[in-house]
């Protein structure tokens, strides 16, 4: 069937090297609206350096980056690399994605009230009383509308990342990125996290996910993405990809996470 829904997100040929070490060796993966990837792989196999090259927090060597209808070209050139971007397109191309790190990332100094203003009303310059009223909105959504004027180290590791997530939405983004968000937390708090990220996944946001949780890769996400060594080494239908399609290597891979 032809998929109508609009292409949200698109990087296309994506390679990055660190001196002689190729992390990424020419990656390209699309999103419509609406989709939910999970991307898998080992530790090391360059997930988290794809989604930085996303974002742009690691500039690529070369490929194309397309967030909402910004796009971004990087080219090799022969003295160097060198972003073919100025600052204010990075910016916007940024503004339309929301991250949330393995480490919340929180700003401690600050209540949870205070995080999740800060970007849409100091950054993006939006009326106060309507920062509040959404952030409000969004706290609520993730259960801890009740901690808003606690401070991160009074939450735990659960909640902090619930307040992460509410902090990235703040900023009406087009697509979520997802650095393994529940790999720092304690087991019992797993849960609530996945419960606020499914949520997401079913009023259609458009996010990637990189993820161990394999639960999730297979009942919530729509695709699978499984790199090895800075390539895709197969990709589907979680299905299809857990059922016959797997490659041996991705076999293998989810027989070594159960
Ligand atoms: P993953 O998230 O899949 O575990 P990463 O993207 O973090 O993998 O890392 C992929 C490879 O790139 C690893 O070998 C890592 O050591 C290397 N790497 C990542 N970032 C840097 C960097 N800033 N400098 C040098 N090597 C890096
Ligand atoms: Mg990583």
């Amino acid at each position: 069937m032809h998929d109508t829904r609009p292409v949200t997100l698109s990087v296309s040929e994506i390679h990055k090297s660190f001196g002689a070490l190729e992390v990424l060796k020419g990656i390209s993966i699309q999103a419509n609206k609406g989709d939910v990837i999970s991307i898998l792989g080992a530790s090391g196999s360059g997930k988290s350096t794809l989604l930085r090259c996303i974002n742009l927090l690691e500039t690529p060597d070369s490929g194309v980056v397309s967030v909402g209808g910004e796009t971004i070209e990087m080219k090799r050139h022969a003295r160097g690399h060198q972003l073919a971007a100025n600052p204010k397109q990075i910016e916007r191309l940024r503004s339309r994605l929301g991250m949330v790190f393995q480490s919340f990332n929180l700003w401690s100094h600050m209540t949870v009230l205070q995080n999740v203003i800060e970007g849409p009303h100091y950054v993006l310059k939006r009326n106060k009383r309507e920062c509040i009223e959404q952030a409000e909105k969004l706290l609520d959504r993730v259960g801890l509308l009740n901690r808003k004027d606690f401070y991160p180290a009074q939450l735990s590791g659960g909640q902090q990342q619930r307040v992460a997530i509410a902090r990235a939405l703040a900023m009406d983004p087009e697509v979520m990125l997802f650095d393994e968000p529940t790999s720092a937390l304690d087991p019992e708090l797993v849960g609530e996290v996945l419960k606020v990220m499914r949520s997401l996944a079913e009023e259609g946001r458009t996010m990637l996910v990189v993820t161990h949780e394999l639960g999730f890769a297979r009942h919530v996400s729509n695709r699978v993405v499984f790199m090895h060594q800075g390539n895709i080494d197969c990709e589907g239908a979680p299905d299809d990809l857990f059922g016959a399609q797997g490659s041996a290597r991705f076999k293998q891979f989810i027989s070594s996470h159960h």
